[in-house]
């Protein structure tokens, strides 16, 4: 499948590894747009959130789970998630992931 994400995960792309488990990795990055900019992202491939499933969502539970654990591993408690699905929200990659951003102090809210 020609994917970043799959490749990344697959070894075949070199990344910043910040964490690993059986079904979720993390990396920094490579544009940040803030002091720490992690991309989390599930191991099975999802294309984006409008493909969630309850046959697919443990993938999911899996980033949450591993969310803390980065940040605490980053030495952050405070910090923003956010997803865009589809290009209109600026999807680029589409395999679901989820950024994970923090600085001394983020900008303008959206939401
Ligand atoms: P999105 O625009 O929400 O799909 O997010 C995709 C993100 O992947 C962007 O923030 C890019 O900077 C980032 N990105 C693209 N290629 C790479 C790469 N090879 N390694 C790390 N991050 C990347
Ligand atoms: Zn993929």
């Amino acid at each position: 499948m020609d994917c970043l994400f799959c490749k990344i995960i697959a070894g075949e792309i070199p990344c910043k590894r910040v964490y690993e488990d059986d079904r979720v990795l993390a990396i920094y990055d490579i544009n940040p747009q803030a002091k720490i900019h992690v991309l989390v992202v599930p191991k099975q491939h999802i294309c984006c959130t409008n493909a969630i499933n309850s046959d697919n969502s443990e993938a999911v539970a899996a980033v949450f789970e591993a969310i803390p654990k980065i940040a605490n591993s980053l030495g952050i408690e405070s910090y923003r998630v956010i997803n865009n699905c589809g290009e209109k929200a600026g999807q680029s990659v589409m395999h679901l992931h989820f950024h994970l951003l923090n600085d001394e102090k983020l900008g303008a809210k959206i939401v």
